[in-house]
């Protein structure tokens, strides 16, 4: 599944899933799990408990030399998830190898997170627990790691998360804390299950003692404020928090909540192992901490910064040349030539442009689209249309009977846990890199390519002839982009950046009429 691209570059199971055959070959434990399916592959059936814990303990035995052992009614861990989250520790502390302190809120039966710390980095940890059963395997799977010198389970109070893990220890500054809250999820998790449907029952056959010890009261969203709460009296006694998320809906109101509080630092990142997503939080009142950038920021602004291109392919370039020449363009070169046609088109349509300085072996124009006028009225009316359609549909409150198929499918009722990277609840800030998604090669299918005639729209004309025809000086603007032409090997590649501006459809329905407008040009001749 192609989430697993988005699992830490570090992770080793990244572009290496786990083997299962040779895993049941070397371990009979875990053989006993494995099954061969009709194409002969070894497989793991996830649903089973038993299983998830086999894969668990071969993968700790196997790849981190670790043997533990786990009661079926607690929550399973998954290696490859939580080694997601160690990953991002290291990233927030640069602790890769180097000695550091954490906390663990919640260790758990399995004692995952202070296992793998101290066993790849040699971390010290203190684990807490408040479960007595999560505890009493927590410290024995320590003990037979021999990692007692490194790892320190302590049983807390419920009421408390950080603050008695700590009061007897004044001087101690820890470098991070992690918390994989206990949330409904775990619960699915714990029995292998990856279900879309929050409101589903919990599997019955875990243990109701172990339900009720661990959900917590309020979901994560109350957990990891209790979290903030201790921290902001805290405050520099840890240089990180961290808390893991098990909805991507919990960041939003969690982030707003540690603004509020005027916290200096915060981030955040995703987790993904098969078709589980996983989200985590992490803030510090240190100013001198390095801050990692959130995945999907880096995504979509890597996306947002490569231009809308378009190639013109070396059979064309004669015939545009001598377009060109029959225009009154005096130069030779086939970058020259069409960018005197891009001029001539940009001029018929009165979008603003100058050409600015560039590198050698390129032309560059610099635009200024003022008004549209490379949509045809057809499309502008379908557009606003579309608008119109939509805007309902953006107001329309939770429980707003839903008519479309596809709506109805999105319907409130059924809040997935386990979100899809892509559909997942969008974020309020700067998250949404506006027509992020439009950096790819243009599509000439969006727009047609009918320019406004002459005598058309003559009121907006008057109105634009009164412009001030340098693109920098204009006030009002739908955007600005950057033209660069150059050559890409035999080709001539004409790139278009944006600027600022409303909105990157409009460069790309432009883009798209320029192209066509050029091959067209060719084509007719
Ligand atoms: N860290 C483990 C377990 C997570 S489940 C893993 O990632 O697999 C959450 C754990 O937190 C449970 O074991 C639960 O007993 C424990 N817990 C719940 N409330 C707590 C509290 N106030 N302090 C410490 N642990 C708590």
């Amino acid at each position: 599944m192609s989430l697993n691209k988005s699992m830490h570059p570090r992770n080793r199971y990244k572009d290496k899933p786990p083997d299962f055959a040779y895993l049941a070959s070397k371990y009979p434990e875990f053989q006993a799990h494995v099954q061969t399916n009709l194409s002969g592959k070894a497989v793991l059936n996830f649903k089973e408990p038993e299983a998830v814990r086999a894969l668990t303990c071969t993968l700790l035995k196997e790849d981190f030399g670790l043997s533990i052992e786990i009661p079926l009614e607690r929550l399973i861990p998954t290696v490859p998830l939580r080694l997601n989250y160690i990953h991002w520790v290291e990233d927030l502390i640069d602790g890769q190898k180097q000695p550091r302190r954490g906390i663990d809120i919640g260790t758990g039966a399995s004692c995952i997170y202070p296992l793998l710390g101290a066993s790849m980095n040699g971390w010290f940890f203190l684990a807490t627990e408040v479960d007595d059963i999560c505890f009493d395997y927590a410290t024995r799977n320590v003990e037979q790691n021999n990692l007692s010198d490194l790892v320190k389970v302590v049983k807390v109070p419920q009421k408390t998360l950080l603050m008695d893990a700590l009061k007897e220890e004044t001087e101690i500054v820890y470098d991070f804390c992690m918390c994989n809250p206990p949330f409904f999820a775990n619960q699915l998790e714990a029995k292998g299950v990856n279900s879309r449907n929050a409101r589903r029952p919990p599997p019955s056959s875990v243990n109701t003692g172990g339900v009720t010890e661990i959900m917590a009261e309020g979901g994560e969203l109350e957990f990891v404020k209790r979290i903030i709460h201790d921290s902001l009296q805290l405050k520099k006694r840890l240089r990180w928090y961290s808390c893991m998320l098990g909805k991507k809906c919990s960041l939003v109101p969690l982030k707003e909540e540690l603004r509020k509080q005027g916290v200096p630092k915060v981030t955040h990142t995703e987790f993904c192992q098969g078709r589980t997503m996983r989200w985590a939080l992490a803030w510090s009142f240190y100013n001198d901490v390095t801050v990692p950038s959130p995945p999907s920021k880096k995504r979509k602004l890597d996306r947002a910064r490569k231009p809308l291109s378009f190639s013109l392919p070396h059979v064309a370039l004669k015939e545009l040349q001598a377009k060109a020449r029959a225009l009154g363009c005096t130069a030779h070169s086939p970058l020259d030539a069409i960018t005197s046609l891009l001029e001539k088109a940009l001029t018929e349509l009165r979008v603003l442009h100058k050409r600015v300085p560039c590198r050698e072996q390129e032309k560059s124009l610099l635009l200024t689209a003022v008004e549209n006028t490379w949509v045809h009225g057809r499309q502008k009316r379908r557009e606003q249309m579309r608008q119109l359609r939509e805007l309902p549909r953006a107001h329309q409150g939770a429980d707003t009977p839903k008519k479309t198929e596809d709506s109805t499918r999105e319907s409130s009722d059924r809040q997935p846990i386990v979100e899809p990277a892509d559909k997942s609840v969008p974020l309020a800030e700067s998250e949404q890199v506006p027509g992020g998604e439009l950096s790819k090669k243009v599509d000439s299918d969006d727009v047609e390519m009918i320019p406004v005639k002459d005598g058309e729209d003559a009121a907006t004309r008057e109105t634009i002839s009164k412009e001030p025809r340098s693109p920098g000086s204009v006030e009002h603007f739908l955007f600005k982009c950057l033209v660069n032409v150059l050559h890409e090997e035999s080709d001539v590649m004409v790139e278009m950046h944006w600027v600022e501006g409303q909105n990157k459809d409009l460069m790309n329905q432009l883009c798209t009429f320029l192209r066509n407008t050029l091959l067209k040009a060719v084509a007719k001749s």
